[in-house]
């Protein structure tokens, strides 16, 4: 069997002697499917492996985790609730207050298309009020000429 015989070298060699092994270029992506990992891999060193991110990204991961851990807590004005220093809004359900600057102006822009949005449903309905009242009128008038016709007949009836 050539995979698992090409998997138990996987584990005894690396990577890179695999790919010579095997006779596959470099930029391959074989040899991922015949490592196999003990269980207690860093997610980003299994996601090295398997080629989903590069060194850099998993040094840049470690980085961003370590400054996430040292960054301080965000306290939430409103309530007084530690949220974590990434959050935009405070974790306490009862609170949901704005925590970042950003999240404050999604928000704000948010409520802005919402006004905007009702403006113009308002415009909307104001040009249907509109053509609701001429219709009106148009019936009225049109009421009118009929009792007008009808009373002239009866006036005609009478004589
Ligand atoms: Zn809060």
């Amino acid at each position: 069997m050539r995979h698992s015989s090409l998997t138990e070298k996987a584990q005894l060699i690396g990577e890179y002697e695999l790919r010579l092994h095997a006779d596959w270029t470099t930029t391959s992506p074989m040899p991922r499917h015949y490592l196999h990992f003990g269980g207690n891999e860093s997610v980003p060193a299994l996601l090295k492996a398997q080629g989903i991110i590069s060194d850099e990204e998993s040094l840049g991961n470690k980085l961003e985790e370590e400054n996430t851990a040292l960054k301080p807590s965000i306290i939430c004005l409103n309530c007084r609730e530690a949220n974590k220093p990434d959050s935009s809004f405070c974790s306490n359900p009862k609170c949901g207050m704005v925590l970042k600057y950003s999240a404050y102006n999604e928000t704000i822009g948010e409520a802005e298309k919402t006004k905007k949005a009702l403006e113009s449903i308002e415009q909307r309905t104001t040009s249907l009020q509109t053509g609701i009242e001429e219709w009106e009128q148009r019936f009225k008038k049109l009421v009118d000429s009929v009792k007008g016709t009808l009373y002239y007949r009866s006036l005609k009836c009478e004589n």
